[in-house]
């Protein structure tokens, strides 16, 4: 009675002890084994890039190409792919800010017509040349006043609006419109293209997450730009969301604090 009661107990504490140790052991092997894969995927994504422009300059330098127009072409294959290359480069260096959380929010109040009329601007020759209309939904002389940094939010319509015209369809839309709430404006990027399957929906937002990915990358697609997104509108304790039917098209909402 006097000493088996102790034992159990201590025999009970080991236990608990030893299984909190083994969560902690799960954790880091987690941890490390996302680690592992986050630099497989980085390393692959820098590799195909500079492969690409690796061979474009050797069969150059090699002679191979006589022909200045198919030079030229060789050339200017190199050159994308060097600026991809560069975009991945400075995704990386946004991506790897975010998730430190180093990254201050400059806000301020401004008006996010104007943003969104200059990142449409940035498209337009794009979208022109597949017949894609943008639209934005405000009333002649509105003002969408938000509270937010600013430089961030336009990167954050910028990838969307981008990602609206690669996996939209050709004659297609993209609409930009606001819904006034209490304290937050609801932002919606809504276009009618491709679609994603249920089975990917909850995905899109991870890095390097892509549906098609040859499809994507010839496209210029890193998988970053939800995944930046995201941080970007959590770094302004707010959320964003994605609904959308294969067919159909996607619809991208996100919140956002008014002006004060
Ligand atoms: P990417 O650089 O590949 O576009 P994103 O992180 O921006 O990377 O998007 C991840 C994936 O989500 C894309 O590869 C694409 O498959 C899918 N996706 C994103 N936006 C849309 C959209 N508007 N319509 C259909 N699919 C989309």
């Amino acid at each position: 009675f006097f000493t088996s009661d102790p034992l159990l107990k201590i025999k009970n504490e080991i236990y608990e002890i030893a299984a909190k140790k083994q969560l902690e052991i799960d954790e880091l092997k987690r941890l490390q084994a996302m680690r592992s894969e986050f630099l497989a995927d980085v390393s692959h994504e820098l590799k195909t890039p500079v492969f690409a422009a690796q061979g474009f300059i050797h069969t150059l330098l090699d002679g191979a190409v006589d022909d200045p127009t198919v030079r030229d072409k060789f050339l200017q294959k190199a050159a994308n792919s060097l600026d991809g290359l560069d975009t991945l480069v400075q995704d990386l260096i946004s991506i790897s800010q975010l998730e430190k959380g180093v990254i201050e929010l400059r806000k301020h109040n401004f008006d996010a017509v104007p943003v969104v009329r200059e990142v449409f601007e940035q498209f337009e020759l794009r979208a022109a040349s597949r017949d894609i209309k943008l639209h934005l939904d405000v009333q002649p002389g509105e003002e969408i006043n938000l509270f937010a940094d600013a430089t961030r939010i336009r990167q954050v319509f910028i990838n969307l609006i981008d990602n609206a015209i690669k996996y939209g369809r050709d004659g297609g839309n993209i609409w930009v419109s606001f819904n006034e709430g209490r304290k937050k404006y609801t932002v919606t990027v809504k276009d009618d293209g491709m679609g994603i399957a249920e089975e990917h929906i909850n995905r899109v937002f991870e890095r390097f997450y892509r549906i098609d990915k040859s499809r994507a990358r010839s496209e210029g697609g890193s998988g970053l730009g939800l995944s930046i997104s995201k941080h970007i509108v959590e770094a302004h304790r707010s959320f964003i969301a994605i609904t959308s039917t294969v067919g159909k098209g996607s619809t991208l909402r996100f919140k956002l604090p008014k002006a004060k």
